[in-house]
């Protein structure tokens, strides 16, 4: 369980320069100088805690101590920790420890050995980046094992086959002084456990629901967001992907499972794969936020920003490499999480400030990962109370993260639905009057033609033009015809019943299709349109613009084979209205 609080890149960084600040806090308070008595641990009790406040440690400074030399340094330098997890930050000084195993107290009815049998204990070093680890077991002053562990074996060397090292020793009848040092550049923090066969079950177990509870899930998304980006063929999902799949291998990477399940012979790249995971971590939820925020149109500035910081991430770490220094590698991957927290949460705030909804979503999501990185650091750091919640919240956050991203994509998916709509619909629309264009007038067409058909039902067309309405151009400029065109269409709008289709057909061309509508009833209504058209006076600055329309008639008979054959009726009609004077109804 405990193994999740280190496993945070956030929380190492607070972890290891916050815990030290308050340390030193602390100690001023307490005056810990003055007391380096050491309390044996009782073996024959459960220790739920970390070991650190039951060591005694001292840094190593110069060349590498014998185990004799490191006894005697023990005993001049060694001071107890204000911390029960021991934390030095990144390429420090290798570290003794000295922990005091109490012997067992066979007596007791929950020793499962008896009669001065050893009994097992297993010590677990729950992080999982530590280079080199050196356990010596000496009673009476005499060595009676020594160990050798740390990520620059290959997994395979290891005795126990967990994510984490864990060393069983027998404990005999007598005080066990563990002496430990560790070695790393990586960033040194010991969260010491001491477990009994039980405990150390448990604790594989609580790791196995709670990391198959977050890869599940993570995968899940995962899995779900690579086949949207190839169904849907946006870029979009791909680079959610993308940065989902970093998340989960870094994850892997500095919490133990990656060394144990993808690469177990590699112990050169277990020493690189956590600088280089963080970092394409990094640059991969960069290249997401711009690509969802469409940062190149719409936030220009903050785009060059995040650009610009993507690739000189890239450069550092790839000089880096080639120069073989780890360690700058690994300040490099801590500090750019800080940007990139900062650059994440201020483009999604610019972007929901510019007004683009679905930075809602991808402003929260980021602000509860940030969050949940600080709480568990504050929790680890002991600036606030122990809570399991308090543990997990780094994790929790990026959970939330996740779901919120996820709700960020879909949201964003319906408003690019909803805007294909919005311009389907205004495909269909003329814009200046407002009426359906001859495209739209089809759409609608075909329903309402078959069902009159096929029921035998009456159905009219109107098409109506405006006479002359190149001389209303010329006379009153183009305006002026435009007016004439909205004013007709309102009236034409105003005459229509419910059910009637009223579009544009062309320049100054109507059609009205009539459902329900026969021969004469059409008639009356194209003569009450001829006579309104040529009472409506417009006023086009301060000119008085009278028109007329022409109107032919068509009304649905069992012959018509198709309403191309209807219009072309219609359109007889208005040519004979048009011969015969203009300003009138033709059927
Ligand atoms: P007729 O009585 O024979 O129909 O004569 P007409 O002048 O109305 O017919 P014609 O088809 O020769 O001219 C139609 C004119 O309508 C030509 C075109 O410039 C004009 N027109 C078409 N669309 C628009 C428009 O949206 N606005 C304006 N102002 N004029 C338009
Ligand atoms: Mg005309
Ligand atoms: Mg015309």
């Amino acid at each position: 369980m405990q193994s999740l609080i280190n496993s945070s890149p956030l929380s190492f960084i607070l972890h290891f320069s916050w815990s030290r600040y308050w340390g030193y806090l602390l100690a001023a308070f307490f005056y810990l100088g003055c007391n380096t008595s050491l309390a044996a641990i009782n073996i024959n009790q459960s220790q739920p805690t970390a070991l650190g406040m039951t060591a005694t440690y001292f840094k190593e400074e110069g060349p590498k101590l014998s185990l004799a030399a490191a006894v005697k340094e023990m005993k001049h330098r060694g001071h107890l920790s204000d911390n029960a997890i021991l934390s030095f930050g990144i390429n420090a000084n290798p570290i003794w420890l000295k922990l005091e195993v109490d012997k067992p107290d066979f007596d007791k009815p929950d020793v499962d050995k008896h009669e001065n049998t050893p009994i097992t204990r297993h010590l677990r070093f729950e992080t999982s980046w530590l280079d080199k680890i050196d356990l010596y077991f000496l009673v009476d002053n005499e060595l009676k094992r020594h160990v050798s562990a740390g990520d620059n074996w290959p997994f395979k060397h290891r005795q126990y086959n967990d994510r984490f090292i864990v060393v069983p020793y027998e404990y005999t009848s007598d005080i066990t002084d563990v002496y430990i040092r560790i070695e790393t550049e990586d960033p040194l923090i010991i969260p010491l456990y001491l477990y009994n066969n039980d405990e150390l079950v448990n604790a594989k177990v609580s790791d196995g629901y709670i990391y198959g509870l977050i890869y599940g899930f993570l995968l899940a998304l995962l899995a779900y967001n690579a086949l949207l980006a190839f169904s849907l063929k946006s870029r979009r999902y791909l680079f959610y992907a993308q940065y989902l799949c970093f998340f989960l291998l870094m994850n892997a990477s500095y919490t133990g499972h990656a060394y144990k399940w993808f690469w177990p012979e590699s112990s050169l790249w277990q020493q690189w794969s956590n600088p280089i995971l963080m970092l394409l971590f990094v640059i991969s939820g960069l290249l997401f936020a711009m690509r969802f925020l469409g940062s190149r149109i719409h936030l220009p500035k903050l785009h060059k920003v995040i650009t610009a910081y993507c690739s000189v991430l890239t450069l550092i770490a790839a000089a880096c490499v080639l120069l073989g220094t780890n360690v700058a590698l690994l300040y490099t991957a801590f500090i750019a999480i800080i940007p990139f927290s900062a650059l994440m949460i201020v483009s999604g705030a610019v972007a929901l400030l510019s007004g683009m909804k679905a930075a809602r979503y991808f402003l929260a999501a980021t602000i509860f990962a940030t969050l949940g990185a600080a709480y568990t650091s504050f929790t680890v750091s002991g600036v606030l109370a122990y809570s399991d919640l308090g543990f997990h919240a780094v994790e929790i956050g990026m959970l939330i993260e996740a779901v919120l991203f996820a709700l960020a994509l879909s949201h964003q998916f319906k408003i690019s639905q909803e805007e294909k709509m919005r311009a389907e619909k205004l495909a269909d629309i003329d814009q200046l009057t407002g009426l359906y264009n001859r495209r739209g007038f089809d759409k609608i067409l075909s329903p309402i033609f078959s069902t009159a058909q096929r029921n035998d039902r009456k159905l009219s067309v109107l098409l109506l033009d405006i006479d002359h309405f190149k001389m209303i151009n010329d006379q009153y400029g183009h305006l002026a015809g435009d007016k004439v065109i909205t004013n007709l269409s309102a009236l034409l709008l105003e005459e229509a019943r419910t059910g009637d289709v009223v579009a544009r057909w062309g320049g100054e061309e109507f059609i009205l299709l009539l459902p329900e509508t026969d021969s004469s009833e059409a008639f009356s209504l194209a003569e009450r349109l001829v006579r309104r058209s040529a009472d409506l006076t417009l006023l086009f600055e301060q000119q008085e613009i009278l028109f007329t329309v022409s109107i032919g008639v068509a009304s649905l008979v069992n012959d018509d084979k198709s309403f191309l054959q209807l219009l072309d009726k219609a359109d007889h009609a208005l040519y004979s209205a048009k011969e015969s004077g203009r300003n009138r109804v033709c059927v």
